[in-house]
């Protein structure tokens, strides 16, 4: 496979950027190191001059960027999504360096799209986007001034994409993704996470209005393993299955009562 391909299917996706000179910078940045997939998830303002200004040589980057209206959009195709945050969260994710975040989306852009994905400028991601995640990284930088420009945090996590591409040229292997099924997509995921509520509901193990912290841990869980398309499919049979047998069992005491 040639160096673009694999670059090419490593997505850049900035969320809600309020400063559209930022929105260059990550072109400028990326193309520096190969890349050219840049996502724009409900950019306050763009297109604008600003972006362009900033894009310098990369504009071929920013003419080809996506805008679309939400996280979801962005990340559907993706088998690996990759969260970015400035500090640490409430609830621990398994987390990655830079360094395992450069070589983890290398290996396996080989057979599947990637995502890492930035913040807003002021309040980076949300706790539900970051859910959505199959791991999180964070630069590590000076504890009382831990927040780069997000311009700055994009050219440090694509240098070392570079980086695991040059360690792979000089023959040095990156240990090799050889699973014999493909992992699950980030949009049928999101389906399994909505089945998983609903017969999680329906059993009454959640509260229909409040399932949050529950399905959090589970999201983590499922996210952790990284299932494979075959596993997502029996797992939603299964689900199916309980929900077919509720179904059943409510038929008989229905009839029951008449
Ligand atoms: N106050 C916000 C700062 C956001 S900085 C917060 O606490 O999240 C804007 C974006 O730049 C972040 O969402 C993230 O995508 C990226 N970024 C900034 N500093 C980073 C760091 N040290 N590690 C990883 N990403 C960082």
């Amino acid at each position: 496979m040639s160096e673009h391909q694999n670059f090419n299917r490593i997505r850049i996706i900035m969320v809600n950027t309020s400063h559209p000179g930022n929105i260059g910078g990550a072109a400028r940045a990326m193309k520096n190191m190969g890349l050219s997939q840049l996502y724009l998830v409900e950019p306050k303002e763009y297109p604008a001059e600003k972006a362009v200004w900033r894009a310098a040589s990369a504009l071929d980057v920013l003419d080809k960027a996506v805008v679309v209206d939400t996280l979801d959009e962005a990340i559907a195709d993706c088998s690996l999504v990759i969260g970015t945050s400035a500090r640490e969260r409430r609830i621990p994710w398994p987390m990655l360096t830079p360094r395992e975040c450069g070589e983890r989306s290398w290996v396996e852009s080989q057979s599947a799209d990637i995502a890492i994905v930035f913040g807003r400028e002021d309040r980076g991601l949300t706790n539900d986007e970051l859910q959505k995640c199959h791991y999180h990284v964070h630069i590590p930088s000076n504890p009382d001034y831990s927040s780069l420009n997000i311009a700055a945090a994009i050219q440090v996590l694509c240098y070392e994409i570079r980086m695991a591409h040059l360690t792979e040229k000089e023959g040095k292997a990156i240990s090799y993704d050889d699973w014999d099924v493909p992992r699950a997509k980030s949009q049928d995921l999101e389906y399994f996470y909505n089945h998983f509520e609903e017969a999680l509901c329906k059993l009454e193990f959640i509260e229909a209005d409040n399932p949050r912290q529950t399905m959090t841990r589970l999201r983590r869980l499922f996210n952790r393993i990284r299932m494979d398309e075959m596993e997502l499919s029996i797992m939603r049979g299964i689900l199916t299955s309980i929900q077919n047998y509720i179904r059943r069992v409510e038929k008989r005491i229905e009839q029951s009562k008449k």
